[in-house]
């Protein structure tokens, strides 16, 4: 099994946990130094989002004061969740993707400018540009997304491969298996990314159903497909269990907006045993709380004692609870570390 991914920015472990800093911030008032010390070891930002924020001589390793990995989204999810969702903001050829932005201006999005994007804001993981599809959607909506996200690929890796041959330090390249719920989809798409040779894989669209149920079936075939000595990315998976579950399928990296997004709702995940005495891969590891419940306001415990955070470490049940109370952002702060550091130790446990 894949031990560890050498990039630009230093050694990732695998399995690895990023989360997604989508505009350059994770949201929830972390800045970087509170990632580091949550051991984030990479984030993803959006190339898309981040166009603009950017000079040159100043990527986004300057930007914000980051010197471990960053992962580019390509802007393959906004294709399916601006315009194949909502077709006024934006429109797909087969040569490119056309966004609407809000003041009205349209943005001409090629494989080969996502490419270039991507290197400005200093990736050291680029992520090829994809006709990314809700699983939901009909067949002959996959048949296409997956003829483009081969010809993407491919026009990806030559951009790529031009821009890149002269450096020195030359950042790796992932692409996108698309298709849907249909298997032969996921095959065609599949094996002609994998001829193509690209430095990892990721499974693509949304990792869940209409319903919300998790894809496990389509998600373990895909991971199947993909050849054991490169990564394999589920993107945007997942809860702690589904991590699991993935990790036992040959995947190894994963980036989801959960623990930051449910810490700013009052959810926090704990461990349900110190690490050590946890079979992680066949047990019930792990449950939440939510601060809204009054039980917790003259709690003086931390929110975990296996939990070695800097809010569990420093601060209590009971003054996270009154901080909630008064909308007080540190709340948010405070809650996000927790989550983020429950998922890094996760990823330490899956690790050993
Ligand atoms: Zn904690």
């Amino acid at each position: 099994m894949l031990k560890t991914l050498k990039t630009n920015h230093g050694d990732i472990s695998l399995p690895t946990f990023f989360p997604d800093a989508t505009r350059g911030v994770v949201k929830g008032g972390l800045d970087t130094v509170d990632l580091s010390n949550t051991k984030v070891e990479g984030i993803v930002i959006n190339t898309l989002h981040l166009r603009g924020a950017i000079r040159e001589q100043f990527n986004c390793h300057l930007l914000m004061n980051w010197t471990k990995p960053i992962i580019t989204d390509s802007g393959g999810f906004q294709v399916m969740s601006l315009i194949h969702h909502h077709p006024k903001l934006g429109k797909l050829t087969d040569n490119e993707a056309i966004f609407i932005d809000a003041s009205g201006q349209k943005i001409i999005f090629t494989p080969e400018a996502s490419i270039q994007l991507q290197l400005k804001l200093g990736a050291d993981i680029l992520i090829c540009l994809d006709d990314c599809t809700d699983p939901e959607s009909p067949l002959s909506l996959q048949e296409k997304s997956v003829e483009r996200t081969i010809n993407w690929a491919r026009r990806c890796k030559i951009e790529f491969d031009k821009l890149t041959s002269q450096k020195n330090a030359r950042p790796l390249l992932f692409a996108v298996v698309q298709g849907g719920k249909d298997r032969s989809l996921r095959k065609k798409c599949a094996r002609a990314l994998v001829e193509l040779n690209f430095d990892g894989y990721c499974f693509g669209g949304r990792p869940l159903d209409g319903e919300n149920k998790f894809l496990k079936s389509i998600l373990q075939f895909t991971a199947s497909l993909l050849p054991n000595d490169k990564p394999k990315y589920a993107m945007g998976v997942g809860t702690p269990q589904n991590i699991v579950d993935c990790f036992k399928m040959g995947y190894n990296m994963f980036d989801c907006v959960i623990p930051t997004r449910e810490a700013r709702h009052k959810k926090l995940y704990i461990f349900n045993k110190p690490l050590e005495q946890i079979d992680i891969l066949n047990q019930e590891f792990y449950s939440s709380i939510y601060l809204q419940q009054s039980r917790f306001r003259d709690n003086l415990q931390p929110i975990s004692p296996f939990c070695d955070c800097l809010t569990c470490q420093n601060y209590s049940l009971g003054y996270l609870y009154h901080l909630f109370k008064i909308k007080d952002i540190l709340a948010l702060r405070l809650a996000s570390i927790h989550n983020l550091r429950f998922y890094t130790m996760l990823m330490e446990k899956l690790t050993r």
